[in-house]
């Protein structure tokens, strides 16, 4: 059995967060260790308030899972403080395992999960130790200065990125303007282009939440990352078609 510790935020409603990500893993049978670092108030229409959890107690989870074994992939979600970023980033120091961060910085409805004054710190001290960082075009642009709104900005920002130290960025296009959608994916040599199509009409929650938890399950289950980016797009797309209406508003995702 695989296993994947996730840290992250929870969300109660089950549409993203560490409830989506147990989810993902649990399908794709790897087994999820889930450790919170912050309690979401939301549901399917929006997120109204988020509470931080002290790093004291984010850190005596994560130690205390590993003393109880060893894990094949760590995946970063929404973090919520600075000193949150700050302590993820000392223990991630401290471990060689492989790890995929994605920069949650706000939900779709704009409510921020992550304090607009930490992400200063999470550029410094907590991108640089990816091995995959997987951000969305407004976290790619958030975090280079400067829009992302094409392909070939999506690669300068690929390029731009990986000056900072994660050894692989996948820039992900799901927020094109076009039709014709991709996925980049940079490691300071080849460029790698993941096209796939547009699901209309399907704002499913989440969805960048299932994409790296699916990569990060199949990177724990010995895929390359090139490998587990084109299988985790896969199983993000089936999920965002066969997503069901829980709640009155948007979509989620279910077995
Ligand atoms: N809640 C949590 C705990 C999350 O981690 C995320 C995204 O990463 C969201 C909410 C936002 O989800 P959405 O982008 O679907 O609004």
């Amino acid at each position: 059995m695989h296993k994947v510790l996730v840290i992250g935020g929870f969300d109660p409603s089950g549409g993203a967060g560490l409830q989506i990500d147990l989810l993902t893993l649990t399908e794709l049978g790897v087994f999820p260790f889930t450790v919170a670092t912050a309690v979401t108030i939301q549901n399917s229409k929006n997120v109204s308030d988020v509470y931080a959890l002290p790093s004291k107690i984010i850190l005596e989870q994560i130690q205390t899972i590993l003393q109880d074994g060893r894990v094949d992939a760590i995946k970063i979600g929404m973090l919520g403080t600075e000193k949150n970023v700050l302590t993820i980033a000392d223990f991630l120091n401290k471990t060689n395992i492989k790890r995929v961060i994605d920069p949650v910085f706000q939900a779709s409805k704009d409510f921020p999960l992550l304090s607009p004054d930490a992400i200063p710190a999470f550029k410094e001290h907590l991108l640089p130790l990816a091995t995959v960082l997987t951000p969305n075009l407004m976290e790619a642009q958030k975090l280079v200065g400067f829009a992302v709104r094409s392909k070939s900005r999506m690669k300068t920002a690929a390029q731009a990125l990986h000056k900072l130290g994660p050894k692989w960025v996948l820039v992900k296009g799901g927020h094109l303007a076009h039709d014709k959608l991709t996925d980049i994916l940079y490691n300071g040599k080849d460029f790698f282009e993941f096209p796939h199509e547009r699901v209309r009409a399907r704002d499913v929650r989440g969805t960048g939440c299932i994409f790296s938890s699916a990569l990060t399950g199949f990177l724990a289950s010995g895929h390359s990352v090139p490998e587990a980016t084109q299988l985790a797009q896969e199983y993000t797309l089936k999920k965002i078609k066969t997503a069901l209406k829980i709640g009155k508003g948007r979509p989620q995702a279910w077995l």
